[in-house]
């Protein structure tokens, strides 16, 4: 059975995202989202908010679950018994490091191999980052993330 973990800080989950994780589901039997809980970073949202909106975006994908994690990748990998660690690349300036962390989980943890699937053009320039720096300006996110979660994430600008 090929399990994969795809981890990430999702802070919000966006278009970009969502195109990895229907392109990435159809590949293997299991598909785990795994939502780091990132204690140093000022989250927009926790991790339980950034579990719900995307288990609500991907309810009708059966072969796909969410959860939060912390700690180290391959530990989680281990836990959940997932042979396949997925990553998406969106450009090179994104090759460098990844190519860095998946050498290093394979060193540490062999069983484990990271796939990487390159962004959709459309999305290649996007990031959570970009989402919250025009979310904070008021500016229109419609392009950048799924309607439903537009109020949710405007919602947190209005009262910082
Ligand atoms: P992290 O903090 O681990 O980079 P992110 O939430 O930023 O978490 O991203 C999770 C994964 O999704 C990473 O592999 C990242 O490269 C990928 N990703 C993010 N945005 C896009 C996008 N627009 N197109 C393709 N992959 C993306």
């Amino acid at each position: 059975m090929k399990k994969a973990i795809y981890p990430g800080s999702f802070d919000p989950v966006t278009f970009g995202h969502l195109d990895i994780i229907e392109r990435a589901a159809d590949l293997f039997d299991e598909f785990i989202i795994a939502v780091l809980i990132n204690s140093q970073k000022n989250a927009l949202f926790s991790a339980d908010e950034r579990v719900s909106m995307i288990e609500e975006l991907t309810k009708e994908m059966g072969n796909v679950r969410v959860r939060t994690f912390e700690g180290l990748t391959i530990d989680l990998a281990k836990e959940v018994g997932a042979n396949v660690l997925v990553r998406g690349l969106r450009a090179v300036t994104d090759f460098d490091y990844e190519l860095q962390i998946a050498q290093t989980n394979k060193v540490q943890y062999p069983q484990l191999e990271t796939v990487f699937l390159t962004t959709s053009l459309a999305y290649s320039y996007l990031s959570s980052t970009i989402v919250r720096e025009f979310a904070s300006h008021g500016g229109d996110i419609s392009n950048f993330v799924p309607e439903s979660i537009i109020p949710l994430i405007e919602n947190k600008y209005q009262y910082r």
